[in-house]
């Protein structure tokens, strides 16, 4: 690790020379907080340490990989014995069988699984799949739900999107974003209306599994359900992203939580995983049954690739994280949760704010706001409507306090089973001094 301190002001404006915005993923650019964006070189148990000096309780978790906390010793060493058999072999290897015979004992629905190297490709992939499957071209998404930055999926993709304030992206075809079918989210009666006029047209719905891209949105009981009876109905696929949620918020992620793994309430036909799977590499995957994941090529006529697809680097990070995350982990992560949540809930009532704090398992985030606070968010709408205003000087007085939440309302804060009491005290007692920053925030 580097010793010498260097000048956050001086670091960034040497990225934004070389570098569009100074950083490689846009909501790390502090863009709705405001400020210079902390330039990290280090990162250990609950804790980072930036290029200043400066240490901070991790409350990011590199947007949720780091379910056991950064760089756990016995995932590095994973990564570390693998990288001594070669970076990458362009070839098949046990380990990935491994690695999905994991997935699958935890999704058994999940028969087979195929690895890719991010989130946007396993739902870009899975939606190539269902529009294979059924022949046909339209999709539906939900508004708020972000599922990578593929063309089809841009369309208000909660998150980095709205965050950047776009309404969607510049270099989108019409062609592709007409394709999409946009719904409010937890809205059935929108679903049942477009699948009666356009049924037969759509290939698939894709759903976060419960929204945390617009800030955590939890799904109302009864609309995952609601997706699965329409879509099969109608011939259509259910596509449920667990890129975020997957392994994180239980072993099997949320679908295990709501539909429950021995008898389901309901079952999508792909389903999706990123971040925890590759235990902070870069792997992502795709999961379903025989009969649909055996479309895609070499079998099937739908074609998929990567060179660095279940890179053995990235799969021995993943094999480690899976075996390390048992019922302890979670119920720690999970306990972890409520304290804190309990914690930011206590000192903003105290502050006088207005506020209403979402969950989904452990990931939670806080919607500031009266009618928020009175009516919950069930949508984009009601998300992008709270008091996000008050979220910057929030954000910021934590960050003086030392510790590092996620640089936009409208993501979720991720917790790890390293987030042990001393790091939850160290949040609780920063916690005060911005619920008084938000509490005088002005629009
Ligand atoms: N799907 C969901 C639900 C996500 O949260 C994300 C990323 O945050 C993605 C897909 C895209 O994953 P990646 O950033 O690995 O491409």
């Amino acid at each position: 690790m580097p010793q010498h301190r260097l000048s956050m002001e001086e670091v960034y404006r040497t990225a934004c020379e070389v570098i569009p915005g100074g950083v490689s993923s846009p909501v790390r650019a502090f863009g709705s907080v405001g400020g210079t964006p902390v330039f990290l070189m280090a990162a250990s148990g609950a804790h980072v340490l930036a290029v200043d000096g400066s240490r901070y309780v991790d409350l990011v978790c590199s947007w949720g990989p780091a379910l056991l906390g950064h760089a756990h010793p016995d995932v590095v060493d994973a990564v570390k014995s693998a990288a001594c058999h070669g970076l990458s072999f362009g070839a098949p290897t046990t380990a990935e069988v491994d690695l999905a015979g994991m997935i699958r004992a935890r999704v058994p629905f999940a028969e087979k699984v195929r690895f890719v190297s991010t989130g946007t490709e396993a739902t870009m992939t899975a939606i190539r799949v269902a529009r294979g499957a059924t022949g046909r071209d339209v999709i539906v998404k939900f508004a708020g739900c972000y599922h990578g930055h593929s063309d089809a999926l841009l369309a208000a993709a909660g998150s980095g999107v709205a965050t950047a304030g776009l309404p969607g992206s510049a270099g989108v075809t019409a062609a592709s974003a007409a394709d999409t079918i946009v719904l409010p989210y937890n809205d059935v009666a929108a679903l049942e209306e477009v699948f009666a006029a356009r049924g037969a047209e759509i290939a698939c719905v894709i759903t976060e599994a419960a929204p945390a891209n617009m800030g955590v949105v939890t799904p109302l009981p009864g609309f995952n359900e609601a997706i699965r009876r329409i879509t099969r109905e109608h011939g259509a696929l259910m596509i449920f992203d667990e890129v975020l949620t997957g392994f994180r918020v239980g072993p099997a992620g949320w679908w295990g939580l709501e539909a429950g793994v021995d008898a389901p309430s309901y079952t999508p036909d792909l389903v999706t995983f990123g971040k925890v799977v590759g235990g902070g590499m870069p792997l992502a995957a795709l999961g379903g049954p025989a009969t649909l994941m055996d479309l895609l090529a070499p079998l099937g006529p739908v074609y998929q690739a990567g060179t660095l697809s279940g890179n053995p680097l990235a799969t021995a990070a993943g094999i480690a994280t899976l075996a390390l995350a048992d019922a302890d982990v979670y119920t720690h992560v999970d306990q972890a949760s409520l304290i804190l949540r309990h914690a930011v809930g206590s000192a903003l009532t105290a502050a006088g704010v207005p506020h209403r704090i979402q969950t989904a398992g452990s990931l939670f985030s806080v919607f500031f706001g009266e009618d928020a606070a009175a009516h919950g968010v069930r949508n984009y709408d009601e998300a992008k409507a709270a008091d996000t205003f008050r979220y910057p000087p929030f954000f910021h007085a934590m960050l003086d306090a030392g510790v590092a939440l996620p640089p936009s309302v409208f993501e979720a804060w991720f917790l790890s089973a390293a987030h042990d009491d001393e790091a939850l005290e160290d949040i609780i007692a920063a916690l005060p001094k911005a619920a008084a920053a938000a509490a005088s925030a002005t629009a």
